[in-house]
């Protein structure tokens, strides 16, 4: 027997129907204590299934008819708690009534503080926002009995050790909280001493990650590594790549060279515009990007579905951050790719990192491109209506299925927002499905569309 078979109804289903046939390593060891109501500290890494871990264990401790905020889950970035707030959601398909509210900086505040109005059973995000919420008043904790430190090495690194503090000196002393962190540095020791009563402690890091991850490794120059960089990608990397840069200059130089030798490259940064942030997650969601380029604090919240293959443009800082990088690939059993392009200077730190990590390294040589560019499968079309209009995917597959005439499996992943959505479109029926949405019509009325990619 599982694990899982001591949930709810409602989530047993809610686990079914997400595919999850056995608990991950983490799940299996930290529900228990998690429904026993315990502090826990769970080392496990992005792609162990924490998430569901935490997920799944807030939402069997939560009094549904209790219309007050119980649960508070912080994260170090805005994408990764609107993925967290969908993971939850999910796993609340089939309870009733339950609300789950995002909350991160970078948007306007007066909205947010107008919808606490009515509180949700669990709020998610970041901590600086949360902070100002909570010193507004907006932001009620009298009834938090369950606190979440998700990614909260993370968290730290990227300077919100005060905030995290300062939420959780306002929360009621009588809570459960859960710490989960892929590594434990001293800062996120101290976090825990001063926050977590008497923790559980379980350590997934070993379980995770390195069988099914295969790791390579080039020796490039500077001068090489653009040409090493293409021709891994035109013969291994079959659908999507992220490739990481250690500064935001090298990211948009290394996409921009891809975007010029026919790529369908992107660049993803913190100095990007929210939404073009979120547009090119989509599109590299839906396969009309290829490869992404991205910084290591961009691509925090990405999470995408069978990622074949990470790189590592430039070795990064320390082990650590290695960890984190590939962590994207091979997740939740899948196999992955992580290669690494390492310049002469960075051949020692690389050394080390293969020695901590215990990795078995593939050396390969630097190449040159010497097969077509492939090109994306899909292209992203955009549609100015969303969530508020109702709209959902179904609406956007009917219209394209149904009066346009195209072939269901012309058409891919379908994202809806508040105000518009986005749909994937196989590269060859795409002109056709742009027509027929011009002049068509969905859910009854006349849309505007665009192209994206
Ligand atoms: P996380 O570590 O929370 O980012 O989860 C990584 C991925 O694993 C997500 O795409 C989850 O949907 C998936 N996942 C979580 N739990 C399970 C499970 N028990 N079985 C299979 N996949 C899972």
């Amino acid at each position: 027997m599982t694990i899982f078979a001591t949930l709810s109804p409602a989530l047993q289903q809610a686990v079914a129907s997400a595919g999850y046939a056995e608990p991950t390593p983490v799940q299996q060891q930290s529900l228990p204590d998690i429904l026993a109501g315990h502090d826990l500290i769970a080392l496990a890494p992005t792609g162990s299934g924490k998430t569901a871990a935490f997920g799944l264990g807030l939402l069997q401790r939560l009094q549904i008819e209790r219309i007050a905020t119980q649960a508070l889950v912080l994260c170090p970035t805005r994408e990764l708690a609107d993925q967290v707030a969908k993971a939850l959601r999910k796993l609340a398909a089939q309870m009733a009534n339950v609300k789950i509210s995002v909350y991160t900086g970078g948007v306007a505040i007066g909205p947010q503080q107008a919808s606490l109005a009515h509180p949700a059973h669990i709020v998610v995000g970041t901590p600086g926002r949360l902070q100002e919420l909570i010193d507004l008043g907006a932001l009620k904790l009298d009834a938090v009995g369950m606190l979440v430190l998700d990614e909260a090495d993370r968290m730290l690194d990227m300077g919100f050790g005060e905030a995290i503090l300062a939420v959780i000196a306002r929360l009621p002393k009588n809570r459960q909280s859960l710490m989960f962190s892929a590594t434990w540095p001293d800062e996120v020791g101290a976090v825990a001493a001063s926050c977590l009563r008497d923790p559980r402690r379980i350590d997934c890091r070993n379980e995770q990650s390195k069988p099914q991850i295969e790791h390579y490794f080039i020796e490039a120059t500077e001068a090489q590594k653009l040409s090493a960089l293409a021709a891994w990608l035109c013969e291994r990397a079959s659908s999507s790549a992220v490739v990481f840069c250690n500064t935001r200059k090298r990211v948009d130089e290394v996409a921009g060279e891809l975007q010029s030798l026919g790529f369908a490259a992107a660049a993803l940064h913190g100095d990007m515009e929210q939404r073009d942030r979120d547009e090119t997650l989509v599109c590299f969601g839906q396969r009309s990007l290829s490869v992404l380029v991205a910084s290591d604090v961009a691509a925090r919240g990405l999470d995408v579905k069978e990622l074949p293959c990470v790189i590592n443009f430039d070795v990064p800082g320390d082990a650590d951050s290695y960890l984190h990088r590939v962590g994207r690939t091979a997740r939740a059993g899948e196999t992955g790719l992580a290669l690494s392009l390492v310049a002469p200077s960075d051949a020692q730190r690389t050394l080390g990192i293969i020695e901590r990590h215990q990795i078995k390294p593939r050396w390969l040589k630097a190449g040159r491109p010497t097969q077509p560019i492939p090109r994306a499968a899909m292209r992203s079309l955009r549609i100015d209506a969303g969530r508020t209009e109702k709209l959902r995917p179904g609406d956007i597959l009917g219209a394209l299925t149904g009066e346009a005439g195209l072939p269901a499996t012309a058409i891919g992943k379908i994202d809806v927002f508040a105000t518009r959505c986005y749909v994937a479109i196989g590269e060859r029926e795409a002109d056709r499905a742009f027509k027929a949405m011009q002049a068509g019509k969905i859910k009854g009325k006349k849309r505007r569309v665009a192209w994206v990619r």
